[in-house]
């Protein structure tokens, strides 16, 4: 992690059930209170007080982030993995470092916006993991696609769409990958009403930080791939108050093994 993280709490991560999990390892013993987790001090003659270590602390920041769900596939990505191939790479890191370090004091989030494969969800969930591990913020990764899905599951238990969205709106930090993607079939007015719905909630909260991701652009002359009418234009322009813009150039990360092929992407 990054160098704000304390040394001292060395912590492993794996999958399970398709996302993230974060535990300390057990043979760190803390220095402080020798692995009992408690801190005994004598407060006068035969009375003791017993507090929770501040190693505590960590496992619950450590359980927070497994809440997170964040993706299985992202569960060891942060800030000293991610190795910037470009100058835009380079920035984007720095922005999202710097933003980890003031989220107590932030007032915008960011929006990364770039081709595929050019680490925007990484540097997205490492900004997520530093906040919760150094901040003790809470922070949800969502997958619209599953945001969707528990929302239409929702109804035949009487659920609301709200009961779903008061749950989210808890967090201070809220990553929300690949903005605007989305087939425009049957239930894409459903799904982009969902995501009004839930970037107004946002906006009105005032306190929620928000982190997007897009392949899409905010340039209105490149048609084909405007955010705009993906999203619909009232939440275009909240994104854009919301968050600080943050532009990825260069190669896709992904075609690095594939031999043959061109690494270059059209836009
Ligand atoms: P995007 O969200 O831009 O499509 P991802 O963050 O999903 O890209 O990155 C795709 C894969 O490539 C992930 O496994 C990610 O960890 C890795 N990756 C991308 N860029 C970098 C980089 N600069 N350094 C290390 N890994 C990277």
């Amino acid at each position: 992690m990054t160098e704000e993280t304390n040394n001292k709490n060395k912590f492993y991560s794996f999958v399970e059930a398709n996302h993230a999990s974060y535990a300390i390892c057990d043979q760190t013993k803390c220095s402080t209170c020798e692995g009992t987790g408690k801190l005994r001090s004598q407060e006068a003659m035969n009375f003791y007080s017993v507090k929770k270590c501040h190693c505590q602390n960590f496992r619950n920041r450590l359980s927070t982030l497994t809440n997170a769900e964040i993706p299985g596939r992202f569960h060891d990505c942060d800030f000293e993995n991610y190795h910037p191939k470009h100058d835009s790479q380079e920035l984007a890191k720095k922005k999202s470092i710097n933003l980890s370090k003031n989220i107590l004091s932030a007032k915008k989030g960011l929006i990364f916006i770039g081709n595929p494969g050019l680490g925007k969800t990484h540097l997205a969930i490492s900004l997520l993991k530093s906040c919760v591990l150094n901040h003790d913020i809470s922070g949800i990764f969502l997958d619209f696609s599953n945001l969707l899905s528990s929302i239409r599951d929702g109804f035949s238990k009487n659920r609301s769409e709200r009961d779903v969205f008061d749950k989210i709106l808890n967090y201070r930090l809220i990553v929300i990958d690949e903005l605007g993607k989305g087939r425009q079939d049957t239930n894409w007015e459903w799904g982009r009403s969902v995501l009004d719905d839930l970037i107004s909630q946002i906006y009105n909260a005032g306190n929620i930080i928000p982190i997007f991701t897009t392949n899409y652009l905010l340039d209105r002359e490149k048609e084909d791939f405007f955010l705009g009418p993906r999203i619909g234009l009232r939440s275009f322009s909240r994104v854009q108050e919301m968050c600080d813009l943050v532009s990825l150039n260069g190669l896709d990360d992904r075609q690095k093994n594939i031999p043959n092929r061109s690494k270059y992407m059209m836009v």
